[in-house]
């Protein structure tokens, strides 16, 4: 008989795959806490639910790449609700306290809330997700329903040709504003507002959209632009720096910082004096966050990632697909984490950057 060829492995196939197997199957370590070689936890878990999406927005999607042709993942590739909620039970059990459904656009997976049902059930978590808020005012009570806690929509700026260009699918604001007055009615609050500011292309809008917000209790998060995947073009030049939004905020809107939630919080927290709320910065780029990084990633067909800008990640659906024991799984799970250095935030360098890091679409932002 001759031998079948499994192609699809073959060209998935990764160094990694064989450290993963061995950790399966190799004595179980239960030697304290679940820890990484920095000493940080295992708290969040962040699901890339499609590798889709209906906006081709110019820092993340471009559509000179993601265009017709562009081989998105076909459905058989992507993991089934069953696989995500196994696997999600079992981040669980290792530590993780709170998973975002993300993407590409999560809520273009079909029936989103039946997954939502199921990661509720399993209880002991915070369930979030982030949108970009196109299907939002449609679908935000049934996501509340199904359990869904919060919500964080991306907005860069409430200027619609901006916005429109920014997007690069000639979709409005308004429709997005909808999106969240009707998350905030259906009980998925606080909202958090991602705007990502690009110099040059949205910066004009910090101060304009830090005052919209103010006062509604949403809190903006201003993202510094970077330079995830390898097709966005990104030059160190195209950041503002988290500080010097804060200072152009703070010239009108007189701000204070304050103390993060909680050890690993992406966002540097900062509340308006006059008690109007608060904003929040991510300063990946100028000032790494590593350090306390306690995500996980879990692209759209199952591979685990432990940073988000890496390159390669370690198949778990193979290992979920061929039989794999709950036990030997979590014990992958525990072992790769264990063996986590990633510090990319803090050594990026002219080398790092050109690097052919993943894309955020599939690797989930
Ligand atoms: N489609 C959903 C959305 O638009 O929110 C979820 C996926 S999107 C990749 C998640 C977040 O990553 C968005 O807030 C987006 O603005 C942000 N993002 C994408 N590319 C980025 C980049 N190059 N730098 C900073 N943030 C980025």
């Amino acid at each position: 008989m001759s031998s079948i060829i499994p192609i699809a492995d073959l060209r998935t196939a990764s160094p990694l795959d064989a450290v993963l197997r061995a950790a399966a199957h190799a004595p179980a370590n239960d030697a304290g806490p679940l820890v990484d070689t920095r000493g940080r936890a295992l708290h969040d878990l962040r699901i890339s639910v499609t590798d889709r999406c209906n906006f081709r927005c110019v820092y993340c999607m471009p559509k000179e790449i993601f265009g017709r042709d562009y081989p998105f993942l076909p459905q058989s590739e992507l993991l089934t609700f069953e696989e995500i909620e196994r696997l999600a039970r079992i981040f669980v059990d290792q530590g993780v306290r709170k998973i975002r459904l993300t993407g590409g656009e999560p809520l273009l997976r079909r029936n989103l809330e039946r997954l939502i049902e199921m990661l509720a059930r399993i209880g002991n978590l915070d369930i979030t997700l982030t949108t970009n808020g196109a299907l939002l005012a449609k679908k935000a009570r049934s996501l509340r329903d199904a359990g869904l806690q919060r919500v964080t929509v991306s907005l860069d700026s409430l200027d619609d040709a901006t916005f429109r260009a920014m997007n690069d699918v000639e979709f409005p604001v308004g429709k997005v504003l909808a999106g969240i007055d009707a998350a905030a009615a259906a009980g998925l609050a606080p909202i958090k507002v991602n705007m990502v500011v690009k110099r040059g292309t949205n910066e004009g809008s910090i101060v304009a959209m830090a005052r919209h917000f103010k006062g509604t209790g949403h809190i903006v998060r201003y993202i510094e632009y970077m330079d995830v995947g390898a097709t966005n073009g990104w030059r160190m030049d195209d950041v503002v720096p988290a500080s010097e939004i804060v200072r152009t905020i703070d010239a009108e809107l007189p701000l204070e910082s304050a103390d993060a939630n909680y050890v690993g919080e992406v966002a540097e927290r900062w509340r308006y004096r006059d008690g109007g709320g608060e904003i929040g910065v991510i300063a990946s780029v100028t000032q790494a966050v590593c350090r306390d990084c306690t995500r996980a990633r879990l692209s759209t067909d199952g591979k685990l990632y432990t940073c988000l800008f890496a390159t390669d990640g370690f198949d778990l659906r193979a290992l979920a697909r061929d039989g794999t024991s709950d036990a030997a799984l979590s014990n992958a799970i525990a072992a790769i984490w264990r063996q986590r250095a990633d510090r990319y935030s803090e050594i990026r360098s002219a080398h790092t950057v050109p690097l052919k890091k993943v894309e955020m679409s599939y690797i989930g932002g």
